[in-house]
């Protein structure tokens, strides 16, 4: 897809590369522990589609949804769970899968609904995170790249339900 508003910032090859590499994590981290991973939509679901395949390890998968009352491209930090999990996670082994964490305040939100239905440990798993300061501060145990604070699409991420397919991640120009 040829778009002069796109400037690439991670290749297929390296995105090829960082999944395998967190997926084969995730395998020897989680050995013994039959996980439940848990992906939020929409923009986790190629990045979870494609870690899956590299875990060798027993492992449900299951999708949150949440959704912002502010802009596309601006978090506002009230957020609301549009479609929950279908599993009891009591018990459980649970790990979040985001594609982005720019302020942290959705994962804030989603890591604590998580945490009151007393899972046995909840993590974080994230593709990319921006470097800006965050207001909340949480524990993310796993990072892909870390990336300028621009506004990127691509691999599942959207602009306005567009660029999701893109097999790259790109900075978009506006
Ligand atoms: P946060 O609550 O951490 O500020 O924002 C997280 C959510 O905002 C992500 O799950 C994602 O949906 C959206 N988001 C944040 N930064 C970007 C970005 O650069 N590109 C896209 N497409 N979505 C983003």
């Amino acid at each position: 897809m040829q778009d002069k508003n796109l400037i690439p910032i991670i290749s297929q090859k390296d995105l090829e590369g960082k999944v395998k590499y967190l997926g084969k994590k995730i395998s020897a981290d989680y050995k013994g522990k039959n996980p439940i991973l848990v992906g939020i939509l929409k923009g986790s679901f190629i990045f979870l589609a494609d870690l899956v395949r590299y875990l060798t390890i027993p492992h449900e998968v299951d999708f949150i949804s949440v959704g912002s009352y502010g802009s596309s491209t601006q978090a506002s930090g009230v957020v609301r769970l549009i479609k929950d999990l279908s599993v009891n996670i009591e018990g459980r082994n649970v790990v979040i899968i985001e594609d982005i964490v720019d302020t942290g305040l959705t994962l804030n939100y989603i890591r604590d609904n998580l945490l009151s239905r007393k899972p046995k440990s909840v993590s974080i798993l994230t593709l990319l995170e921006k470097k800006q300061r965050r207001p909340q501060r949480i524990p993310i145990k796993y990072v892909g790249f870390k990336i300028p604070s621009d506004f990127v699409v691509g691999y599942g991420l959207d602009y306005d339900e567009k660029y999701r397919n893109l097999p790259y991640i790109a900075k978009l120009k506006f």
